[in-house]
């Protein structure tokens, strides 16, 4: 923990043991994201899943990589990240949607419905931040770009492929 740096949040007024609480939610809500997408990856099926594997890949990375400025952060400010995985599915949000039908465009559809709960979680927190925490801010700033590409990516997929119709599998 960085005393300092958790002091000058703390005299902008913001509740740091609470801003850590929603950090690790939001924590949280990542790591099922990840694997949502990285499972889905693996077990797609249909005329669309040789086109949308890489995609539902790249966005896995990126949901870990979220996971990880997530967790700095909370160490940063004097916290801990959930210990846990059974904590995953009590502390999130967004929770889980389990791929059982593996047809690429529901898994697409799932993962349409996970990107928009996550925009709505980080303006949340931007929100309540109010700027009074610039480096969260930053961190939660950047996190929304990439969700927000995220939900603009699978929609425009869903649009593009079905225009296209099921393309045969090349190379
Ligand atoms: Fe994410
Ligand atoms: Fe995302
Ligand atoms: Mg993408």
């Amino acid at each position: 923990m960085g005393l300092k740096g958790r002091e000058i949040v703390e005299r902008a007024g913001v509740d740091v043991d609470t801003l850590i609480q929603v950090l690790n939610q939001a924590y949280c809500d990542e790591w099922l994201a990840y694997y949502q997408y990285w499972v889905g990856a693996k077990v797609a099926t249909g005329p669309y899943a040789h086109a949308l594997i890489p995609e539902l890949e790249e966005h896995a990375q990126e949901e870990l990589d979220h996971a990880n400025k997530l967790a700095k952060r909370i160490i940063e400010l004097g916290g801990t990240p959930i210990l846990s995985p059974e904590e995953w599915m009590k502390e999130s949000t967004c929770g889980y949607l389990t791929p059982s039908n593996p047809d690429a465009m529901e898994l697409l559809g799932q993962n349409i419905q996970g990107e928009r709960c996550a925009i709505e979680v980080y303006n949340r927190i931007l929100e309540r931040l109010r700027g009074r925490d610039p480096v969260t801010a930053h961190i939660i700033r950047e996190i929304l770009e990439d969700e927000i590409e995220h939900e603009d990516d699978l929609e425009n997929f869903k649009l593009s492929e079905k225009q296209k119709g099921p393309s045969k599998k090349s190379m």
